[in-house]
């Protein structure tokens, strides 16, 4: 072939495609044939190199190739012998058939070339380079990773139809708020979503990235204020689904994580709408890291309880001081600071326990305040620290004084150094 190709896609369903040769080449062939519903002829002495449910799925015609007559009816042949002396005769009587030969020894010498391939969902990608077929693949398993990971917005070049087969919902913890601690999961589900429906926390960033058709519903809940109620939540995620759409219900952290996520979930199997759940990087955990403090911490910490401080959590503060050494992080809880601190002190924490305080943690408004048990409310009060809070009880706090001195982004995981 001398000038550059022109691509085509071939429907080979219920057509004849002659294979001649049944070694490593024709092995590898043979299979996408089969899976397009070719009808394949496979003209060989020895097949035992083809496993046997693809020599089960092919007519073979165990001998050596015996000139034109084993192209009748072809409309693609393969020469993929070992010798190029028979290649070079089946490619030489398909041209005089007319019919396109990919010569598998000699692709400038081939009337048809085949590209590298993949597919992830409905999207096929084939790519050819200049007669080199490994950067060939390498460019196609590219785009099949950024495809895979969401990177490249397969939704963008999709019309938003409603699929026959009824929608779905995936429930993805959507990280703490800094868009690098997305999963690589939930960016691809994300980039494939045909309504969202988001949060007030979490990579609200990423939403820019949408595709212009993807509808964006705004559930707004933070903590126990405003927003949509989690029945609505429900509803709306139900009806999009059943209407055949690829529903993604964005959420921070973790959807199982004081997330409701566990209600919404069991609302969709009750309304028989299939429903994955991918998990998230809990704030509970994460925003502490990206401050500089570790959970747990040999010698210091040997465990951590995350609890809600929300103030119909019920939660007994003066029996969890008893817990030692172990650090509590609390969600929710800035606003019930002082009184729980207090608790906590009454149920035998010393009032000199480090604490922090962090507002957006991850982001670049984080915002951290650090005290002890006794001053920490009144110190976060004069910050006037902002939502979204946490708060971490423990001497673990301390590590902060090391590790906080370290480059910014060697701790926030999600953000680029600069
Ligand atoms: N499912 C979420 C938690 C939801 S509860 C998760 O796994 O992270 C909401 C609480 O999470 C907030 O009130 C706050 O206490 C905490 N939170 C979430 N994101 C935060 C952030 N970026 N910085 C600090 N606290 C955060």
């Amino acid at each position: 072939m001398t000038s550059g190709g022109y691509p085509l896609q071939l429907c080979l369903d219920g057509r004849r495609v002659v294979v001649v040769g049944a070694g490593r080449v024709a092995a590898r062939r043979v299979p996408p044939l089969i899976e397009v519903g070719a009808d394949v002829l496979v003209v060989a002495p020895d097949t035992t190199a083809l496993p046997r449910e693809v020599a089960a799925a092919v007519t073979i015609q165990p001998r050596t190739y015996a000139g034109s007559n084993d192209l009748a009816g072809a409309w693609l042949v393969h020469a993929c012998t070992d010798d190029p002396a028979v290649n070079e005769r089946v490619a030489a009587d398909a041209e005089a058939a007319r019919v396109w030969c990919v010569r598998a020894d000699d692709a400038s010498r081939s009337a048809a070339r085949v590209p590298a391939v993949g597919r992830s969902d409905d999207v096929t990608v084939a790519v050819t380079t200049g007669g080199d077929p490994r950067r060939a693949s390498a460019l196609r398993d590219a785009v099949l990773s950024a495809l895979d990971t969401g990177v490249l917005p397969a939704a963008a070049l999709r019309h938003h139809r409603p699929r026959a087969g009824g929608g779905s919902v995936a429930l993805v913890g959507g990280g703490p708020g800094s868009p690098g601690l997305l999963t690589v999961r939930g960016r691809r589900l994300l980039a494939e979503a045909d309504v969202v429906v988001t949060d007030r926390l979490g990579p609200r960033e990423l939403l820019d990235a949408l595709a212009p058709g993807v509808e964006v519903i705004d559930a707004g809940k933070t903590g126990y204020r405003g927003g949509m109620d989690q029945q609505t939540i429900n509803e709306v995620l139900i009806e999009r689904a059943q209407a055949g759409h690829r529903v993604v219900r964005l959420k921070g952290g973790d959807p199982f994580v004081f997330g409701r996520g566990g209600e919404e979930a069991l609302a969709c199997v009750e309304a028989g709408v299939s429903v994955e759940v991918v998990p998230g990087v809990t704030s509970a955990v994460a925003v502490p890291a990206c401050a500089g403090i570790p959970v747990t911490h040999r010698g210091v910490s040997r465990g951590f309880a995350v609890l809600s401080a929300s103030p119909g959590s019920g939660v007994d503060w003066s029996a969890l001081a008893g817990v030692g050494a172990e650090t509590l992080v609390l969600l929710m809880g800035l606003a019930r600071l002082g009184p729980i601190a207090a608790e906590l002190v009454a149920g035998g924490r010393p009032g000199s326990t480090p604490v922090a305080v962090i507002a957006a943690g991850t982001t670049p408004e984080e915002h951290v305040v650090v005290g002890v048990l006794d001053d920490i409310a009144a110190r976060a009060g004069e910050a006037g620290i902002g939502t979204p809070a946490l708060v971490v009880v423990g001497e673990v706090v301390r590590l902060r004084e090391q590790l906080a001195g370290q480059p910014r982004e060697a701790l926030a995981a999600g953000r680029q150094p600069a």
